[in-house]
């Protein structure tokens, strides 16, 4: 089929002659300098995201003149002729407050459900179809969701009862050949229907969304409504199809036609989808809709997919997308009446496009529609209204605050870059560039990246990924329980303790078996692993970077046991584990590059005639002791730090995660660690870890893990003995007490699921987990309601199912210290909130807990518990909640949720932790990006997954040389 190219210039050179602003006053100037003026964009955009949630004329103000230092730039948004100065708080306030309100209805088309229904009807009245569409918040809670659901049945409701009652002055088709196209339409997220959308847990998700999607479907039906489902992020992606799936192919709704899917065409997978959409057509044999559009989560999808070092799922050329929204514009109007096609654009030429070639398809003009945003490109939809195409305008309806996001994404869709509204002019040469057809431009080819970066997460939206996980657990599982013992100069050596670790959520199941080692053992393999230094020592940096990158090669092999030992014998979730195996990984590759250009990289300088150099050498043995809670990536980390420096190591992994120290040894032996150079000690701290601690050939401990136990290394370690040769190192990493505050004008769509991701991901067991929530000023009630509904909606069960939120604790021993801080709690300050425990089984499940009202002084407040417990605070200022973040001896992590400028600047320089996050979760640090580790009492701040954290495995050695013979000396 041809489509030609003059028709489509004619078409649209018809539309671009009928354009006209469809924006007004203040919104089009606003919008005019936007794209101006890039900060003044990006403060614009942050401010209208921020502005309907400041009650206060005052906060409001401060955050306008935050915003828009430039006074020129205030005096833009308050839309007067004011000069800056008279520019008070009480002006400004409602000033600003009513153009954006002024603007929010530019673009939203209702407060109310029924306000939506009315435009709808007026709509209706000028010959426009509409689909109404509810905007809310994001649905954290059940209360949420049903909340939604609920506006969901009352929109079917009133527009079922309302719909065959509209007049209108100007008919459009509404009908086509397949019969009545439904006047009443309303488009519906999944993501609304339900708090626990989980991608991983995708069955039983699946089942969930395909249980409520049918309820509303079969009330849209009995009024006669159409529903349509709208696609988001693309995590949602498989889930979504699944259930559009099976609910279309449900024998009660297979003959349903008034029912369709969104397909987004910036999805380089666009074209699958779109096939697998059409095939499903074939197999129900009543048609349905697809909404074909470009996408509107552009950045969202490049940023996140760029964090996660995944493939980013669309594509990154604006011309590419163009080209495959006209590729399957054409499948689509083609695949006319076994699919109804929309086409959702306001573009001229994707327009001019879609008329083109639905005339060389011999469609009628009531066989398509055409989709338009309320708001937007309205001179192109009347002139096809006037053509007498089917117009159906997306309606949002909602009150601003909800209605943020939508508004924010509008505003940057008119402001973008590549925006085809941007581009202005009536000239013959503009309108050719305008409606040209779309020439992706080639790739570059990727130089080959050279620099250390992060293994990507597994993606466990993808069904590849789910089963990886699934084989790991079943094939696993059956080889357990593991023996472990003491590995000496690569020979099993009986140990003399012995001891079983279960599993935490089943504690029926034995995971290991372990026989510790003595206090002779580690003797033994101190010495063996000095006299190994020298051979170690000379075989140099890049061949033992090469022996540390194999070993994450092979760490990638394992997958599956590492994995599997992961959940099974420390209780991780699908998620933390797969992170705990890439970070390990992560810290091989990164020190191992480290220590190549460790001896160029910090130099002193040098003079004409003297030649200056430090030349880091090995301290000699390192005696590394490990935390249960990153079996693998600590453990990782210290060893293949101590190595890559050239150092030989005794590693005494935590009792409760024996079996994974043992895989990890294995792993770094197997990839060429010499059997005397890295020795396996698997030992209870008391028996082993003084020996380890004190012994005279020990240059350097490197330990993580608790206040107590570091502390007291750190004291014995400073006291020589006799024979001692070393000033003993001590690299000692502890726990922490860590604040996250949440601003008065914190975004709690963010905030409240941060704070549960921090406080209680993997039951809380986290050096860097939340455990102190501090709330400022008038967002404490709000938040309060979000967080505890979420808390109580939280899911706790075993981690080898990823529909549970939080697991069990490590041991008998945590649980037990877990249950008498929340005693503590309730008997300190009050008991918010509680997670429901599973029915029966075994496991030593704690439940999230909120706790409020204690005082400052409290245990709770004070300790670190290492366990799903969170104590709220509620403060009047943002000084106030520093001062309280402040108070502890601990100083690892904090975060700040604000949106104010002022107050993010603050924070950086006031809140004194290791790591601080602004306007995220406080856990996760990855290696390279974060380097991470505290000060205070929280560690020695050598700041692990740094480029300065291998200095500490060093001794320096400065050489300074006299290059001068005679009055003669070499330049360089
Ligand atoms: P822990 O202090 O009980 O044990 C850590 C290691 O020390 C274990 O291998 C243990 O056997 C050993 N040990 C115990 N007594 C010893 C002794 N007398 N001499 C020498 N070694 C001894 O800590 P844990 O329960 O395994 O881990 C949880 C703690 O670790 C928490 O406090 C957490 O905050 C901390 N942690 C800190 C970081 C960080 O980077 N700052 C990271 C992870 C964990």
């Amino acid at each position: 089929m041809k489509i030609s190219e003059s028709r489509i210039y004619n078409l649209g050179r018809e539309l671009l002659e009928h354009r006209g602003g469809s924006t007004h006053g203040w919104t089009q100037s606003l919008l005019n300098l936007m794209m101006e003026n890039e900060p003044f964009r990006l403060a614009s955009l942050r401010f209208v995201d921020v502005a309907p949630t400041l009650r206060e004329d005052a906060d409001f103000t401060d955050h306008a003149q935050a915003y828009f230092k430039h006074t020129n730039w205030l005096g833009s948004i308050v839309g007067t002729k004011l000069p800056a100065q008279s520019l008070t708080a009480k002006l400004v306030a409602p000033l600003v407050r009513r153009n954006i309100k002024s603007m929010a209805r530019t673009f939203i088309a209702g407060e109310t459900v029924s306000a939506g229904v009315a435009t709808a009807a007026s709509l209706h009245t000028k010959g426009l179809a509409t689909s109404l569409d509810i905007l809310g918040e994001a649905v954290l809670t059940h209360t949420e969701a049903s909340a939604f659901t609920h506006s969901y049945t009352e929109a079917i409701q009133q527009l079922g009862q309302a719909a065959p009652n509209w007049t209108t002055n100007k008919p459009y088709p509404e009908q086509d050949k397949l019969g009545d196209v439904a006047r009443a339409n309303l488009s519906i997220k999944l993501s609304a229907l339900d708090e626990h959308i989980i991608p991983a847990a995708h069955t039983d998700t699946v089942a969930r969304l395909t249980e409520k999607f049918s309820n509303l479907l079969r009330l849209a039906q009995e009024h006669q409504v159409y529903l349509h489902v709208d696609m988001e992020n693309d995590a949602l992606l498989p889930l979504t199809l699944d259930v559009f799936e099976q609910v279309l192919l449900a024998p009660e709704f297979k003959d349903y036609p008034h029912v369709g899917i969104v397909c987004q065409a910036y999805l380089t997978a666009s074209d699958q989808i779109f096939a697998r959409l059409i095939s499903l057509a074939k197999t129900r044999g009543t048609p349905f809709s697809i909404r074909l559009v470009k996408g509107a989560y552009w950045d969202y999808e490049h940023a996140h997919a760029d964090q996660q070092g995944w493939e980013v799922p669309i594509f990154s050329d604006k011309a590419a997308t163009d080209q495959r929204f006209e590729e399957l514009t054409k499948k689509l109007l083609k695949a006319y009446p076994a699919i109804r096609p929309c086409i959702g654009s306001h573009n001229a030429r994707s327009l001019a496009y879609t008329i083109t070639c639905a005339e060389a398809l011999a469609l009628e003009k009531d066989d398509f529609e055409i989709q338009m945003l309320y708001g937007m490109a309205e001179s192109f939809r009347d002139y096809l209204v006037e053509q007498g195409f089917r117009v159906r305008v997306y309606c949002p309806v909602g009150d601003l605050i909800p209605g943020l996001a939508y508004l924010v994404r509008r505003l940057l869709e008119n402001t973008a870059n590549q925006s085809f509204l941007r581009q202005h002019g009536r000239k013959e040469a503009d309108f050719a560039t305008l409606l040209a057809a779309p020439v992706p431009t080639k790739p570059e080819p990727e130089a080959p990246n050279t620099t250390f970066i992060n293994r990507p997460l597994l993606d466990f939206s993808k069904a590849s990924a789910r089963q990886q996980a699934e084989h790991a657990l079943t094939d696993n599982r059956k080889r357990l329980p593991l023996d472990v013992a003491p590995q000496i100069g690569g020979r099993l050596t009986p140990g003399s303790e012995t001891w079983q670790h279960t599993c935490p959520f089943e504690t029926s199941l034995t995971t290991t078996r372990v026989k510790g080692a003595s206090e002779k053992i580690a003797l033994q393999a101190i010495e063996q692993a000095h006299t190994a230094l020298p051979k170690w020592t000379k075989l140099g940096a890049s061949k033992r970077a090469e022996i540390l990158n194999k070993a994450a090669d092979l760490a990638q092999e394992r997958w599956g046991e590492l994995f599997a030992l992961q959940i099974f014998e420390a209780g991780k979730d699908w998620i933390h584990a797969d992170a705990d195996l890439a970070e390990g990984q992560d810290f091989m590759r990164y020190y191992a590059d480290q220590a190549i250009h460790l001896n160029s990289r910090f130099q002193p300088s040098s003079r004409w005639g003297e030649a200056n150099t430090t030349v880091y050498e090995p301290r000699g043995v390192t005696a590394v002791i490990a935390p249960w809670n990153f079996p693998f990536a600590i453990s990782a980390g210290m060893i293949s730090a101590a190595l890559a420096t050239g150092n030989t190591v005794v590693y005494k992994p935590a009792e409760q995660t024996s079996g994974t120290g043992l895989k990890l040894c294995q792993l770094l032996w197997d990839a060429g660690v010499p059997h005397d150079v890295l020795h396996f000690l698997p030992g209870q701290g008391e028996t082993v870890g003084p020996t380890l601690v004190t012994h005279p050939l020990v240059a350097t401990v490197a330990f993580t893990g608790s206040k107590e136990v570091g502390l007291a290394i750190h004291q014995q370690a400073a006291t020589p003995c006799d024979n001692q040769r070393y000033v003993k190192k001590t690299i000692i990493e502890m726990g922490g007490k860590n604040a996250l505050i949440v601003d008065s004008d914190a975004d709690l769509d963010e905030a409240v699921p941060a704070v549960i991701h921090s406080a209680f991901g993997f039951q809380g067991q986290k050096c860097s987990a939340c455990s102190r929530v501090i709330v400022v000023g008038n967002a404490y009630e709000p938040f309060m309601e979000r967080l505890t509904t979420m808390v109580q909606d939280l899911k706790v069960g075993p981690g080898t199912n990823p529909i549970n939120h939080v697991g069990a604790v490590i041991d008998q021993e945590a649980y037990r210290k877990c249950l008498e801080y929340i005693e503590t709690g309730a008997i300190d300050g009050t008991l918010s909130a509680q997670a429901p425990l599973p029915m029966g089984g075994e496991g030593h499940f704690v439940p999230p807990t909120i706790i409020t009202d204690i005082p400052s002084d409290s245990k709770l407040a004070t300790e670190e518990v290492f366990g799903p417990v969170l104590a709220v605070f509620h403060v009047p200022t943002l000084n106030a909640a520093i001062d309280l973040a402040n108070n502890s001896p601990f100083t690892l992590t904090a975060g700040l949720m604000s949106r104010h400028p002022q107050h993010i600047e603050h924070a950086k320089t006031r809140l004194k932790v290791g790591n601080l996050y602004i306007n995220r979760g406080i856990t996760g640090a990855l290696v390279g990006r974060q380097p991470f580790g505290g000060g205070g009492l929280s560690g020695t701040g050598t700041k692990a997954g740094g480029p300065d954290y291998l200095l500490h495995f060093t001794e320096p050695r400065v050489i300074t040389e006299n290059t001068m013979r005679r009055g003669f000396a070499p330049k360089d």
